[in-house]
């Protein structure tokens, strides 16, 4: 029975937390405020405003209703944002569809979610062309020429987006529903069975907004976001609602640039005409923004870019520090909102030296409000905040996701006790600091002991000559499992294996790993590149499989 209610007086509004509350201050402050893609086409927010109107009579023409699954195929553009509000204000599922998955997986999330409409790029009209006639619900595409004409195609084709948006009308009345409504849905694929959807209400994505917000706007200096900030996402729009962060660029008024496909050179050269300080990306990308600036002798420093999706290597770090660039990391996961802890320097932090402050920033940082992080032992007990010991992330906050869309056993698991399990192996300090240690199946129990392939990646990063590197578990009568590491060289070195081994010994008389996680000679292979996942992680389903051939 609830007690002590406050009872409203009936004309009083309940103010549900709806994705079109985002656009208030937006609208009211910062109005001329711009977006510009690719530095090609520029307008004003109350544009947008405008454009978010005509996208919504536009869908509404084709029949779009309070929940219906409208899916996305795009580059990051405006069109992106256009859709990040149009579709849930609404009332409609806006369906971020990850476009570098097979035709196959696509086609089987398309199915799966029920997308009726789909907005898609002119270079991913082939693959939907391959696939169209599985798809079981889908009733009109709407073509995103991008300047171009419209390719051939045999597809129910509502029109060109330009076209289409040009003949619409600006004026939709979004109405008020209740805030759990389902706002947007995507994929996560896991390493076995079919791709799992996850979803997110309008208020889950209302609260991750003020959460990261919160942490990002509250340091006096360093790692944070304010007012002059220029926001350019550089993390795909259809990973995760590219982190959340166009809704938090838009809440907060920023100039926001999209730059489109991701082609490094382009995104250093906007970097520097646009003036962007904000960014987002995974390892690989902030790699390939060096080697691009480098190449073309442009300056990266004061450039805030926050690392997720994967650990920061460290030696990457330290590359992008020493271009000046304000580099730290953050984590989550697809389930999580995502973001659940930000690697924000602590106020006032004076690092003992260049190598400590390297691994606060590549640490998994401090949870973020709304947060209850907890490390714990196999019973849910906390485990001790020593920095060693070593426990399961669990979570509770308002904005994670609640289960996986139509599969309640897996979403019991996730949620088991409820706690929302991220099968993440972590240790926390005294100060808060958290540090990922691996996955759960990632980790290499070898010889009696528990080796974090992350820390033996990290280590082997830093040996010089070495680019990149992946270690995993691999199968052995002797030890149960040993470590394995595939290594790219940097162009012209010729490091080998002993200088790994030299480099890891090092470690191991210093007691900072076990002499177990050091990789046997013969289980040290120097490849061309690491294979990724769709999202620019390591796939190291994939190397295992390599490991054993
Ligand atoms: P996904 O749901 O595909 O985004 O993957 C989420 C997983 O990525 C997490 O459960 C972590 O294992 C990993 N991850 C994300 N961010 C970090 C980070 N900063 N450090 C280490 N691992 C991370």
């Amino acid at each position: 029975m609830q007690e002590n209610l406050i009872t409203p007086t009936p004309s009083a509004y309940a103010f549900p937390l709806l994705v079109k509350q985002l656009l208030l201050n937006a609208m009211s402050i910062h109005g001329e405020q711009e977006i510009t893609y690719r530095g090609e086409r520029r307008y004003r927010f109350r544009q947008f405003r405008e454009r978010i109107g005509q996208l919504a009579s536009v869908l509404r023409a084709l029949n779009v209703r309070h929940g219906t699954t409208v899916a996305v195929m795009d580059w990051d553009s405006h069109r992106y944002l256009e859709s990040y509000f149009a579709i849930p204000m609404m009332g409609a599922t806006l369906f971020t569809v990850n476009v570098r998955l097979s035709a196959q997986q696509i086609l089987y999330t398309l199915n799966d979610s029920k997308a009726e409409v789909i907005l898609v790029h002119a270079d991913f009209v082939p693959m939907l062309e391959e696939i169209k006639a599985e798809l079981k619900s889908l009733r009109r595409v709407i073509v995103i020429a991008d300047g171009e004409a419209v390719p051939a195609n045999t597809l129910p084709l509502a029109g060109e987006y330009e076209a289409l948006m040009d003949q619409a009308s600006a004026d939709f009345d979004f109405p008020e529903f209740d805030e759990r409504t389902k706002a947007a849905t995507f994929y996560t694929t896991g390493t076995t069975g079919d791709p799992k959807g996850v979803a997110y209400s309008h208020r889950d994505i209302v609260m991750h907004a003020m959460s990261t917000a919160m942490s990002l706007c509250s340091p006096r200096e360093g790692q944070r976001l304010h007012r002059e900030d220029v926001y350019m996402p550089i993390t795909p729009m259809f990973h995760v609602l590219a982190w959340g962060m166009p809704y938090i660029a838009i809440m907060l008024g920023l100039k926001t640039v999209l730059p489109g496909r991701y082609i490094p050179e382009r995104l250093v050269s906007l970097r520097e005409s646009e003036g962007v300080t904000f960014s987002h990306c995974v390892p690989t990308i902030l790699q390939m923004l060096l080697d691009a600036s480098d190449v073309q002798g442009k300056d990266l420093s004061g450039w805030k870019l926050i690392i997720g999706g994967s650990a920061m290597p460290p030696a990457l770090c330290e590359a992008a520090l020493d271009r000046g660039m304000d580099v730290f990391t953050a984590y989550g996961m697809s389930e999580t909102g995502p973001i659940v802890s930000l690697a924000q320097l602590p106020p006032g932090y004076q690092p003992k030296d260049r190598q400590e402050e390297v691994r606060m920033r590549c640490a998994t940082g401090r949870p973020v409000p709304f947060v209850d992080f907890r490390i714990v032992d196999g019973n849910l007990n906390d485990v001790a905040r020593d920095g060693k010991q070593q426990g399961e992330v669990v979570l509770r906050s308002p904005f994670l996701t609640k289960g996986y869309v139509g599969k309640p056993e897996a979403s019991e698991e996730l949620w088991a006790a409820s706690y929302l399990h991220t099968q993440d192996i972590a240790v926390m300090g005294q100060d808060g600091f958290v540090r990922i240690v691996d996955r759960i199946k990632d980790v290499i129990k070898t010889g009696g002991e528990w080796v974090s392939s992350i820390e033996v990646e990290s280590l082997i990063t830093g040996v010089a000559g070495v680019q990149e590197c992946a270690v995993v578990g691999v199968r052995d009568e002797k030890w149960g499992e040993r470590p394995m590491a595939f290594v790219v060289r940097k162009p012209d070195a010729n490091v080998g294996v002993e200088a790994i081994r030299d480099g890891l010994m090092q470690h191991v008389d210093s007691k900072r790993i076990s002499k177990y996680a050091v990789p046997d000679p013969d289980r040290i292979a120097f490849v061309a590149e690491i294979p990724k996942t769709s999202v620019g992680k390591i796939n190291k389903k994939l190397l295992r499989e390599r490991a054993v051939q």
